[in-house]
């Protein structure tokens, strides 16, 4: 059913795409994967180089993946990852590791970013010395995460969840993984243990046992909310007990379910007179979309898969975002929902609808994209997360939200 509410096509523009048909979709792939006629395909060299151009003579002095310097760095880490010369100018150029100011502990925002990313590039590289370097520093943030009386959120851009992320990401490129296992559960242990405390402050625990914070607003999207913390911890799961998977996270799912509007989007926050606004994987239903897919993985519940195919059609429908191309708040970002759908089902649909929005973030023109971004080289931003899935969806079954997805 499509779409056509005049509310929230303020936030869109109609998605003329024919949909998944197996005609439709015989032009743009071949066994599985993108064939090499399909415009994303043809065209992917063409797009890197006048990216690369765009990008020659920007610098910046924020060093974070969002925004700043590690996120470029992380993009032209992707087109070569193994090419050591490659690997040298890259952490020398985008990981300047003096400047790091310790502010923040996440992936996306904070120092964790640049240190974790630099160093799985050491390891690489066989460079004991700064990989020592990135894991010390990444270590004594522990203290900090570990502080349940401070006012640290959970959530994936400034909190917890975005530190947590960091560590995983290092023991999933490193071998062995330098962060042990006891670690990484003392993490998890405190980000339950917030959930837990705030559900029961709240008197919710009983409907939904884990509740979290950001800035004193309930979010429930994959940036900020509870959506983005469910996600990562299904995806951390070998380091949860059957417990904690059964009696915490799985009737949060169930009651996170309960706030869906009737078009099948989800509120950015919870709280009455919520509107039905925003598609975006930091708002509304992409967020839902990845947490189903995981809680599908674990628990194998046919219900979840349901749950993930209702917010697949609504970005479907909704996630040509007039705000543009970026994977933060734009048609990027909604092209990877497809993708995590399509290696979760492995059904060609969803690979058919990631690759027009692939197709659409090629075309990269001003008159799609009514707001500049404010730092428009940028991976959550600017040209860098358009680019940077255009490279990724060439593997589709391998395809990872950067930042996100581990
Ligand atoms: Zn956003």
């Amino acid at each position: 059913m499509e779409n056509t509410n005049p509310i929230t096509e303020k936030y869109h523009f109609k998605n003329d795409y024919d949909d998944y048909t197996e005609h439709n979709a015989k032009p743009h792939i071949e066994n599985k994967s993108i064939s090499a006629q399909s415009q994303i395909a043809s065209r992917l060299n063409f797009k890197w180089d006048s990216t690369l151009k765009e990008l020659q003579h920007w610098s910046s002095s924020d060093y974070s993946v969002y925004t700043g310097t590690s996120g470029v760095g992380l993009l032209l880490l992707k087109k070569a990852p193994d090419d050591k010369r490659n690997l040298r100018n890259i952490r020398k150029k985008y990981f300047q590791l003096e400047h790091l100011k310790n502010r923040c502990i996440t992936f996306l925002c904070g120092d964790a970013g640049p240190l974790s990313i630099a160093a799985v590039i050491s390891h690489k590289l066989e460079d004991q010395k700064i990989f020592d370097f990135c894991i010390k520093r990444l270590t004594a943030f522990l203290k900090v995460v570990k502080n349940t009386s401070s006012d640290l959120p959970n959530e994936y851009l400034y909190g917890r969840t975005g530190y947590l992320y960091a560590l995983l990401f290092v023991n999933k490129h490193v071998s062995p993984p330098p962060f042990s296992g006891a670690v990484i559960r003392s993490v998890i242990t405190t980000i339950l243990s917030c959930g837990e405390n705030l559900a029961r402050h709240l008197k919710m625990e009983k409907e939904c046992p884990l509740m979290f914070e950001w800035h004193e607003s309930k979010y429930l999207g994959a940036a900020h909310g509870i959506s983005g913390i469910i996600y990562l911890l299904l995806q951390a799961k070998e380091y949860l007990l059957e417990g904690e998977l059964n009696d915490l996270i799985k009737p949060t799912i169930a009651y996170l379910t309960t706030l869906r509007f009737p078009t099948g989007n989800f509120p950015s926050s919870i709280g009455p007179g919520k509107k039905d606004k925003y598609v975006q994987w930091c708002h509304g239903a992409p967020g839902f979309l990845y947490m189903y897919c995981a809680a599908y993985r674990v628990f194998g519940d046919q219900l979840y898969i349901y749950n993930a195919l209702k917010c697949a059609d609504i970005i479907w429908w909704r996630g040509l975002l007039k705000k543009g191309y970026s994977l933060c708040h734009g048609v990027a970002g909604n092209a990877y929902c497809f993708l995590e759908l399509f290696q979760t089902t492995k059904e060609e649909k969803h690979l058919y609808r990631a690759i027009k929005f692939a197709e659409y973030c090629l075309d990269y023109t001003e008159q799609r994209e009514e707001c500049t971004p404010d730092r428009p080289m940028s991976l959550f931003e600017g040209i860098s997360g358009p680019m940077y899935l255009l490279l990724d969806i060439q593997d589709p079954m391998n395809a990872k939200f950067p930042g996100f997805t581990l």
